[in-house]
């Protein structure tokens, strides 16, 4: 205290009154430290998805880092059961439950690929340019092979050179839509991966 003058006594002093209203209302060290332990999911940005796997088609809980701002990058980096999903109640099985791997998998696919008459190799194209080839080839084979009636007379409207095979992700929904597309065209050969 010989050392101190009025200034800095007045300032120590009220830096520990401080500290002790701190503590008063349970911002101690000692409470802090047995304060309970944040959920590690809370922050994260959870979106529903459906496993692409089989036909269970089971719901899920995908966690991502990441606030949705321009340069943030975002990455799931948890994957569980959806409780509130009305087929698997939470529920995955093991490869479910391992999709969040699947997703971060190296060998992972991520472009459309193609392989050309002849080649061997698959090679990567732009989802523009997918789209653009396989609407293409598809009205090709429509124009050339679209039957209107058949060797009787009776209208029959059918496209049976070209299928289609939808994936087991789709819901209800898309699924229906994707029928009402696929029969309005006349494709007779129309199937969904999540039987396989
Ligand atoms: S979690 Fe398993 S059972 Fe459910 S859809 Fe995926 S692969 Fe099928």
């Amino acid at each position: 205290m010989a050392s101190m003058n009025r200034r800095q006594f007045l300032k120590v002093t009220g830096t520990s009154l401080a500290g002790s209203s701190m503590a008063v209302l349970g911002m101690s060290p000692g409470t802090a430290m047995a304060e309970v332990r944040q959920y590690k999911l809370a922050r994260m940005t959870e979106t529903r998805n459906t496993c692409p796997y089989c036909s269970v088609a089971c719901g899920l809980l995908m966690y991502g880092l990441g606030d949705g701002a321009k340069n943030a990058k975002s990455s799931i980096v948890h994957i569980e059961g959806d409780p509130d999903h009305p087929v698997s109640r939470g529920t995955l099985c093991p490869k479910g439950a391992g999709l969040v791997d699947f997703i971060h998998s190296p060998t992972r696919v991520m472009n459309p690929q193609v392989r050309r008459p002849g080649s061997n190799e698959w090679e990567d194209i732009s989802w523009d340019d997918a789209l653009d080839r396989i609407a293409r080839l598809m009205k090709d084979d429509r124009d050339a092979n679209f039957i209107a009636q058949d060797e009787d007379g009776n209208t029959v409207n059918r496209w049976v050179s070209t299928g289609f095979l939808a994936a087991s992700a789709a819901s209800n929904e898309t699924g229906y839509l994707t029928h009402k597309i696929v029969r309005a065209l006349g494709m007779v050969a129309f199937d969904n991966q999540a039987r396989v």
